[in-house]
Protein backbone atom coordinates (compact mmCIF):
# COMPACT_ATOMS: atom_id res chain seq x y z
CA UNK A 1 0.00 0.00 0.00
CA UNK A 2 2.04 2.77 -1.34
CA UNK A 3 1.61 6.85 0.38
CA UNK A 4 0.24 8.76 -2.19
CA UNK A 5 -0.04 12.07 -0.81
CA UNK A 6 0.72 13.63 2.53
CA UNK A 7 -1.97 16.56 3.55
CA UNK A 8 -2.42 18.87 6.59
CA UNK A 9 -4.93 20.92 7.62
CA UNK A 10 -5.19 24.27 10.03
CA UNK A 11 -7.78 26.16 11.11
CA UNK A 12 -8.36 29.81 11.92
CA UNK A 13 -10.50 28.67 14.89
CA UNK A 14 -8.05 26.17 16.28
CA UNK A 15 -4.48 27.34 16.04
CA UNK A 16 -3.23 25.25 17.96
CA UNK A 17 -3.86 22.15 16.21
CA UNK A 18 -2.40 20.38 13.04
CA UNK A 19 -4.05 17.93 11.56
CA UNK A 20 -2.12 15.86 9.45
CA UNK A 21 -3.54 13.01 6.68
CA UNK A 22 -1.91 10.46 4.86
CA UNK A 23 -3.39 9.01 1.64
CA UNK A 24 -2.59 5.68 0.04
CA UNK A 25 -3.08 4.32 -3.65
CA UNK A 26 -5.78 1.90 -1.71
CA UNK A 27 -8.11 4.61 -0.78
CA UNK A 28 -7.38 4.38 2.85
CA UNK A 29 -6.51 7.45 4.37
CA UNK A 30 -5.26 7.94 7.82
CA UNK A 31 -5.48 10.46 10.38
CA UNK A 32 -2.81 12.35 12.67
CA UNK A 33 -2.12 15.53 14.42
CA UNK A 34 0.07 17.39 16.31
CA UNK A 35 0.19 20.46 18.45
CA UNK A 36 1.43 24.07 19.34
CA UNK A 37 4.34 25.85 17.59
CA UNK A 38 2.49 24.60 14.10
CA UNK A 39 3.72 26.48 10.97
CA UNK A 40 7.35 24.91 12.01
CA UNK A 41 5.60 21.58 11.74
CA UNK A 42 4.24 22.13 8.72
CA UNK A 43 7.31 23.28 7.12
CA UNK A 44 9.13 19.97 8.12
CA UNK A 45 6.34 17.97 7.05
CA UNK A 46 6.23 19.42 3.64
CA UNK A 47 9.47 20.21 3.10
CA UNK A 48 11.77 17.59 4.72
CA UNK A 49 9.54 14.35 5.31
CA UNK A 50 6.96 14.80 2.61
CA UNK A 51 9.58 14.08 -0.26
CA UNK A 52 11.35 11.05 2.53
CA UNK A 53 8.12 8.66 2.62
CA UNK A 54 5.97 9.09 -0.78
CA UNK A 55 5.78 6.24 -2.85
CA UNK A 56 6.85 4.07 0.38
CA UNK A 57 4.83 1.55 1.83
CA UNK A 58 2.24 2.86 4.22
CA UNK A 59 1.92 -0.41 6.47
CA UNK A 60 6.02 -0.62 7.45
CA UNK A 61 5.61 1.72 10.17
CA UNK A 62 8.76 0.83 11.69
CA UNK A 63 10.97 1.21 8.67
CA UNK A 64 9.28 4.53 7.69
CA UNK A 65 10.17 6.25 11.08
CA UNK A 66 13.50 4.51 11.42
CA UNK A 67 13.98 6.19 7.45
CA UNK A 68 12.64 9.19 8.49
CA UNK A 69 14.22 9.90 12.15
CA UNK A 70 18.03 8.99 11.11
CA UNK A 71 17.52 11.57 8.53
CA UNK A 72 16.05 14.55 10.73
CA UNK A 73 18.37 13.78 13.52
CA UNK A 74 20.67 16.43 13.00
CA UNK A 75 18.66 18.58 13.39
CA UNK A 76 15.07 17.73 13.95
CA UNK A 77 15.78 15.67 16.91
CA UNK A 78 13.46 17.27 19.68
CA UNK A 79 11.84 20.28 17.19
CA UNK A 80 9.53 20.54 14.62
CA UNK A 81 10.79 17.72 12.45
CA UNK A 82 9.73 15.43 15.55
CA UNK A 83 6.63 16.58 15.59
CA UNK A 84 6.13 16.34 11.98
CA UNK A 85 7.28 12.83 12.33
CA UNK A 86 4.76 11.88 15.22
CA UNK A 87 1.66 13.20 13.11
CA UNK A 88 2.61 11.53 10.43
CA UNK A 89 3.41 8.24 12.46
CA UNK A 90 -0.14 8.21 14.08
CA UNK A 91 -1.34 8.62 11.18
CA UNK A 92 0.43 5.58 9.74
CA UNK A 93 -1.50 3.49 12.51
CA UNK A 94 -4.77 4.82 11.46
CA UNK A 95 -4.02 3.17 8.07
CA UNK A 96 -2.88 -0.13 9.53
CA UNK A 97 -6.22 -0.20 11.27
CA UNK A 98 -8.49 0.58 8.67
CA UNK A 99 -6.46 -1.75 6.46
CA UNK A 100 -6.77 -4.72 9.30
CA UNK A 101 -10.18 -3.58 10.14
CA UNK A 102 -8.97 -3.95 13.77
CA UNK A 103 -8.20 -0.58 16.62
CA UNK A 104 -5.05 0.34 17.71
CA UNK A 105 -5.55 -1.47 20.83
CA UNK A 106 -4.85 -4.41 19.19
CA UNK A 107 -2.47 -3.81 17.09
CA UNK A 108 -0.12 -2.63 19.50
CA UNK A 109 -1.51 -6.23 21.26
CA UNK A 110 -4.69 -5.89 22.97
CA UNK A 111 -5.38 -4.29 26.63
CA UNK A 112 -4.55 -4.62 29.57
CA UNK A 113 -7.52 -2.30 30.82
CA UNK A 114 -10.95 -1.39 29.12
CA UNK A 115 -11.81 1.86 31.28
CA UNK A 116 -8.74 4.64 31.30
CA UNK A 117 -8.39 6.99 34.23
CA UNK A 118 -7.98 10.58 33.81
CA UNK A 119 -6.94 14.14 35.69
CA UNK A 120 -8.45 17.11 33.67
CA UNK A 121 -5.98 20.04 33.55
CA UNK A 122 -7.95 22.98 34.34
CA UNK A 123 -7.38 24.91 30.99
CA UNK A 124 -11.06 26.86 30.20
CA UNK A 125 -12.36 26.98 26.76
CA UNK A 126 -15.45 28.31 24.81
CA UNK A 127 -18.88 27.04 27.37
CA UNK A 128 -15.90 25.63 29.53
CA UNK A 129 -13.67 29.14 30.52
CA UNK A 130 -14.74 28.93 33.87
CA UNK A 131 -12.30 25.91 34.30
CA UNK A 132 -9.51 28.47 34.46
CA UNK A 133 -10.94 31.26 35.48
CA UNK A 134 -12.40 29.64 39.03
CA UNK A 135 -8.93 28.24 40.20
CA UNK A 136 -7.01 31.41 38.36
CA UNK A 137 -8.84 34.73 39.69
CA UNK A 138 -9.63 36.14 43.04
CA UNK A 139 -6.88 34.08 44.70
CA UNK A 140 -8.19 31.09 43.70
CA UNK A 141 -10.64 31.49 46.34
CA UNK A 142 -13.68 30.19 43.95
CA UNK A 143 -11.02 26.77 43.16
CA UNK A 144 -13.82 24.56 45.46
CA UNK A 145 -16.34 25.22 43.13
CA UNK A 146 -14.24 24.04 39.95
CA UNK A 147 -13.46 20.56 42.63
CA UNK A 148 -17.13 20.39 42.91
CA UNK A 149 -18.32 21.02 38.86
CA UNK A 150 -15.45 17.92 37.90
CA UNK A 151 -16.77 15.72 41.20
CA UNK A 152 -19.86 16.38 39.62
CA UNK A 153 -18.61 14.67 36.24
CA UNK A 154 -17.22 12.02 38.08
CA UNK A 155 -13.42 13.57 37.68
CA UNK A 156 -11.61 13.32 41.06
CA UNK A 157 -8.40 14.66 39.87
CA UNK A 158 -7.32 17.99 38.52
CA UNK A 159 -4.01 20.03 37.80
CA UNK A 160 -3.57 23.70 38.19
CA UNK A 161 -0.75 25.76 38.41
CA UNK A 162 -1.48 28.75 40.80
CA UNK A 163 2.32 29.57 41.47
CA UNK A 164 3.06 30.28 37.92
CA UNK A 165 2.16 34.00 37.71
CA UNK A 166 4.80 34.56 40.85
CA UNK A 167 7.51 33.38 38.52
CA UNK A 168 7.48 36.13 36.27
CA UNK A 169 8.72 39.03 38.11
CA UNK A 170 11.81 37.14 39.01
CA UNK A 171 12.17 34.76 35.93
CA UNK A 172 11.71 32.26 38.43
CA UNK A 173 14.47 33.02 40.92
CA UNK A 174 12.53 33.78 43.91
CA UNK A 175 9.02 33.47 45.07
CA UNK A 176 8.59 35.55 48.30
CA UNK A 177 6.44 34.30 51.33
CA UNK A 178 3.70 36.19 50.71
CA UNK A 179 3.20 35.26 47.15
CA UNK A 180 3.55 31.33 47.97
CA UNK A 181 0.72 32.03 50.06
CA UNK A 182 -1.46 33.74 47.45
CA UNK A 183 -0.29 30.54 45.71
CA UNK A 184 -1.79 28.44 48.15
CA UNK A 185 -5.17 30.03 48.12
CA UNK A 186 -6.56 27.57 45.34
CA UNK A 187 -5.17 24.16 46.90
CA UNK A 188 -6.80 25.47 49.98
CA UNK A 189 -10.37 26.06 48.62
CA UNK A 190 -10.12 23.15 46.95
CA UNK A 191 -9.37 20.96 50.11
CA UNK A 192 -11.98 23.11 52.10
CA UNK A 193 -15.26 22.38 49.79
CA UNK A 194 -14.22 18.79 48.85
CA UNK A 195 -11.50 17.51 51.45
CA UNK A 196 -9.37 14.93 50.33
CA UNK A 197 -12.17 13.23 47.02
CA UNK A 198 -10.15 15.28 44.78
CA UNK A 199 -6.47 14.84 43.82
CA UNK A 200 -4.73 17.95 43.07
CA UNK A 201 -1.97 17.98 40.99
CA UNK A 202 0.16 21.02 40.75
CA UNK A 203 1.94 22.16 37.23
CA UNK A 204 4.86 24.39 37.47
CA UNK A 205 6.06 24.75 33.76
CA UNK A 206 9.77 24.30 34.58
CA UNK A 207 10.09 27.79 35.68
CA UNK A 208 11.41 27.74 38.85
CA UNK A 209 14.86 26.96 40.65
CA UNK A 210 15.70 24.34 43.36
CA UNK A 211 15.22 27.45 45.74
CA UNK A 212 11.99 28.53 44.86
CA UNK A 213 9.94 25.50 44.57
CA UNK A 214 11.03 23.91 47.61
CA UNK A 215 9.27 26.79 49.26
CA UNK A 216 6.77 25.97 47.20
CA UNK A 217 7.00 22.42 48.30
CA UNK A 218 7.10 22.73 51.79
CA UNK A 219 4.17 24.77 51.57
CA UNK A 220 2.29 22.13 49.96
CA UNK A 221 3.10 19.29 52.58
CA UNK A 222 0.02 19.91 54.76
CA UNK A 223 -2.05 19.66 51.66
CA UNK A 224 -1.33 16.55 50.54
CA UNK A 225 -1.06 17.20 46.73
CA UNK A 226 -0.50 13.88 44.42
CA UNK A 227 2.76 15.51 42.70
CA UNK A 228 4.16 18.39 41.41
CA UNK A 229 5.27 18.48 37.61
CA UNK A 230 8.26 19.76 35.60
CA UNK A 231 9.35 22.30 39.02
CA UNK A 232 12.65 22.80 37.16
CA UNK A 233 13.72 22.97 33.60
CA UNK A 234 14.03 19.43 31.78
CA UNK A 235 17.78 20.51 30.59
CA UNK A 236 18.75 20.22 34.55
CA UNK A 237 17.88 16.48 36.05
CA UNK A 238 20.24 16.59 38.30
CA UNK A 239 18.64 19.52 40.27
CA UNK A 240 15.27 18.15 39.73
CA UNK A 241 16.86 14.93 41.23
CA UNK A 242 18.06 17.04 44.17
CA UNK A 243 14.44 18.76 44.33
CA UNK A 244 12.44 15.50 44.31
CA UNK A 245 14.90 14.04 47.11
CA UNK A 246 14.23 17.02 49.49
CA UNK A 247 10.61 17.23 49.08
CA UNK A 248 7.94 14.10 49.77
CA UNK A 249 5.45 15.20 47.38
CA UNK A 250 5.92 12.87 43.94
CA UNK A 251 7.83 14.44 41.46
CA UNK A 252 6.29 14.03 37.38
CA UNK A 253 8.65 14.53 34.11
CA UNK A 254 9.16 15.35 31.74
CA UNK A 255 6.47 16.03 28.56
CA UNK A 256 9.64 17.44 26.83
CA UNK A 257 12.11 14.66 26.99
CA UNK A 258 12.04 13.53 23.70
CA UNK A 259 11.93 9.83 22.27
CA UNK A 260 13.03 6.60 24.11
CA UNK A 261 16.72 8.04 24.32
CA UNK A 262 15.99 11.28 26.27
CA UNK A 263 14.10 9.11 28.90
CA UNK A 264 17.22 6.44 28.79
CA UNK A 265 19.28 9.20 31.05
CA UNK A 266 16.38 10.45 33.19
CA UNK A 267 15.26 6.86 34.39
CA UNK A 268 18.78 5.90 34.80
CA UNK A 269 19.31 8.53 37.38
CA UNK A 270 16.11 8.08 39.11
CA UNK A 271 15.30 11.69 38.36
CA UNK A 272 11.29 11.29 39.22
CA UNK A 273 8.91 8.92 40.45
CA UNK A 274 6.77 9.48 37.74
CA UNK A 275 7.41 10.01 33.91
CA UNK A 276 5.20 11.62 31.49
CA UNK A 277 5.17 12.01 27.46
CA UNK A 278 3.65 12.72 24.70
CA UNK A 279 2.66 10.67 21.64
CA UNK A 280 1.79 13.62 19.07
CA UNK A 281 5.88 15.25 19.49
CA UNK A 282 7.73 12.39 21.12
CA UNK A 283 8.17 10.56 18.18
CA UNK A 284 4.74 8.77 17.94
CA UNK A 285 2.84 5.79 19.34
CA UNK A 286 5.47 2.77 18.80
CA UNK A 287 7.64 5.51 20.59
CA UNK A 288 5.47 5.62 23.65
CA UNK A 289 4.80 2.16 23.69
CA UNK A 290 8.63 2.04 23.75
CA UNK A 291 9.11 4.78 26.57
CA UNK A 292 5.94 3.32 28.62
CA UNK A 293 8.13 -0.21 28.75
CA UNK A 294 11.24 1.32 29.46
CA UNK A 295 9.99 3.10 32.31
CA UNK A 296 8.15 -0.05 33.24
CA UNK A 297 11.42 -1.71 33.80
CA UNK A 298 12.74 0.95 36.38
CA UNK A 299 9.29 0.31 37.99
CA UNK A 300 8.24 4.33 36.92
CA UNK A 301 4.64 4.92 36.13
CA UNK A 302 3.84 7.26 33.31
CA UNK A 303 1.33 9.87 32.41
CA UNK A 304 0.39 10.11 28.91
CA UNK A 305 0.05 13.88 28.20
CA UNK A 306 -2.64 14.75 25.75
CA UNK A 307 -3.51 18.80 25.80
CA UNK A 308 -3.98 18.82 21.83
CA UNK A 309 -7.45 17.23 19.63
CA UNK A 310 -9.79 14.45 19.54
CA UNK A 311 -6.50 12.35 17.24
CA UNK A 312 -4.34 12.59 20.31
CA UNK A 313 -6.56 12.22 22.95
CA UNK A 314 -7.83 8.74 20.94
CA UNK A 315 -4.30 7.81 20.75
CA UNK A 316 -3.46 8.20 24.26
CA UNK A 317 -6.72 6.19 25.25
CA UNK A 318 -6.00 3.19 23.10
CA UNK A 319 -2.25 3.26 24.28
CA UNK A 320 -3.54 3.34 28.00
CA UNK A 321 -5.44 0.53 27.80
CA UNK A 322 -2.58 -1.53 26.42
CA UNK A 323 0.57 -0.11 28.97
CA UNK A 324 0.92 -1.95 31.83
CA UNK A 325 2.13 1.10 33.88
CA UNK A 326 -0.04 3.60 33.07
CA UNK A 327 -0.86 6.36 35.97
CA UNK A 328 -3.10 8.90 34.47
CA UNK A 329 -3.91 9.96 30.72
CA UNK A 330 -4.47 13.49 30.80
CA UNK A 331 -7.33 15.10 29.19
CA UNK A 332 -9.18 18.96 29.54
CA UNK A 333 -12.87 18.80 29.59
CA UNK A 334 -12.68 22.48 28.19
CA UNK A 335 -11.42 20.49 24.81
CA UNK A 336 -13.21 17.21 25.20
CA UNK A 337 -16.76 18.63 25.19
CA UNK A 338 -16.42 21.42 23.39
CA UNK A 339 -14.34 21.10 20.00
CA UNK A 340 -13.59 17.69 20.08
CA UNK A 341 -17.39 16.96 18.81
CA UNK A 342 -16.80 19.38 16.05
CA UNK A 343 -13.44 18.08 14.04
CA UNK A 344 -14.37 14.60 14.58
CA UNK A 345 -17.16 12.06 15.47
CA UNK A 346 -15.73 11.14 19.01
CA UNK A 347 -18.37 11.46 21.74
CA UNK A 348 -16.49 11.72 25.05
CA UNK A 349 -18.99 8.90 27.19
CA UNK A 350 -16.52 9.51 31.02
CA UNK A 351 -18.26 6.71 33.23
CA UNK A 352 -17.94 6.89 36.57
CA UNK A 353 -14.54 9.34 35.86
CA UNK A 354 -12.66 6.55 33.24
CA UNK A 355 -12.70 6.89 29.52
CA UNK A 356 -13.16 3.91 27.06
CA UNK A 357 -11.33 2.87 24.90
CA UNK A 358 -12.51 4.16 21.77
CA UNK A 359 -13.72 1.25 18.91
CA UNK A 360 -13.22 1.24 15.51
CA UNK A 361 -10.86 0.69 13.24
CA UNK A 362 -7.76 2.18 13.85
CA UNK A 363 -7.87 5.18 16.05
CA UNK A 364 -11.49 5.08 15.81
CA UNK A 365 -11.73 8.72 15.52
CA UNK A 366 -12.52 10.15 12.23
CA UNK A 367 -12.21 14.07 10.61
CA UNK A 368 -16.08 15.10 9.98
CA UNK A 369 -15.84 15.66 6.12
CA UNK A 370 -17.64 19.48 6.80
CA UNK A 371 -14.16 20.10 8.29
CA UNK A 372 -12.68 20.02 4.86
CA UNK A 373 -15.22 22.82 3.35
CA UNK A 374 -14.58 25.39 6.07
CA UNK A 375 -13.42 28.88 5.12
CA UNK A 376 -10.99 29.09 7.81
CA UNK A 377 -9.34 25.81 6.42
CA UNK A 378 -5.68 26.31 5.32
CA UNK A 379 -5.30 22.76 2.90
CA UNK A 380 -1.38 21.80 1.83
CA UNK A 381 -0.57 18.59 -0.43
CA UNK A 382 2.27 16.89 -1.26
CA UNK A 383 2.11 13.96 -3.21
CA UNK A 384 -0.88 13.58 -5.06
CA UNK A 385 -1.30 13.35 -8.56
CA UNK A 386 1.69 12.33 -10.88
CA UNK A 387 3.80 11.07 -8.17
CA UNK A 388 6.60 8.46 -9.15
CA UNK A 389 5.58 5.61 -6.73
CA UNK A 390 8.68 4.15 -5.31
CA UNK A 391 11.06 6.29 -6.59
CA UNK A 392 12.93 6.32 -2.91
CA UNK A 393 13.66 2.85 -1.95
CA UNK A 394 13.81 2.24 2.12
CA UNK A 395 17.50 2.50 3.22
CA UNK A 396 18.33 5.17 0.70
CA UNK A 397 20.01 7.57 2.55
CA UNK A 398 21.13 10.22 -0.12
CA UNK A 399 19.38 13.07 2.41
CA UNK A 400 22.49 12.45 4.63
CA UNK A 401 24.83 12.78 1.81
CA UNK A 402 24.35 16.25 1.68
CA UNK A 403 24.70 16.30 5.37
CA UNK A 404 28.65 15.67 4.98
MG1 LIG B 1 3.08 19.93 31.78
Amino acid sequence: MKITAIESLQWAEYPRLLVVRVHTDEGIIGVGETVDKVHGSKGALHGTIAPLVLGQDALDIEGLWRFVFDNIMYHGYAGAELRALSALEVALWDILGKHYNAPLYHLLGGRIRDAIPTYNTCIGAGSYSADYALWHDAGGKHAGELAQSLLANGISAMKIWPFDPFSERSWGQHISLEEVERGLGAVRSIREAVGHRMEIGIESHFRWNRFSIERIARALEPYNVMFIEDPIAATNPDEIKAFSQRTPIPVIGSELLMTRWQLREWLEKHVSQIVMTDPVWNGGIAETCKIAAMAEAFGVPLVLHNVAGPFCHAACLHIAAHIPNLFFVESVRAFYRTYFSVLSDYGPALENGLFPVPQGPGLGVNLRPEMLERADLTRQVSGGAGLAVGRRAMGDHWEREEIR
